[in-house]
């Protein structure tokens, strides 16, 4: 898989505001925020999108998601509610080819979201 702009962050080559990290994941605002709390949750390990994730990958995809909770919480908005959103290829409206796990929270956020 060809180096994406998440390796980058990772290798802290490029900058981001980075809300958690440990030797799993790195979780960071998004750049162009799409709700007032937008930041996307991260592996470490580039898995390009959805469809390859292996079974080997099935415990780092929940820990993604309790990493995404748990700063919820720390935000202050777990309680109020977030969505979570993970595009796959074009048509799902993927541009970065190395998953990641949006969380929008902070308003109510319309449905369905076109
Ligand atoms: O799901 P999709 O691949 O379109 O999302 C990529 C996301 O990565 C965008 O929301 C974009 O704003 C974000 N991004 C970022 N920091 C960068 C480059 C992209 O937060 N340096």
């Amino acid at each position: 898989m060809s180096e994406t702009i998440f390796t980058k962050i990772i290798n802290k080559t490029i900058p981001a505001d980075i809300l958690f990290e440990d030797d799993q994941v790195l979780a960071f605002k998004d750049i162009s925020p799409q709700a007032p709390v937008h930041f996307l949750v991260i592996p470490k390990k580039p898995i390009a999108t959805i469809n390859d994730i292996q079974s080997d990958d099935d415990a780092l995809i929940g820990y993604m998601y309790r990493v995404a909770a748990n700063i919820c919480a720390d935000l202050g908005v777990a309680q109020q509610g977030f969505r979570t959103v993970m595009n796959c290829n074009p048509d799902g409206g993927q541009t970065v080819y190395h998953i990641h796990l949006h969380v929008l929270a902070g308003k109510p956020l319309g449905w369905p979201p076109y």
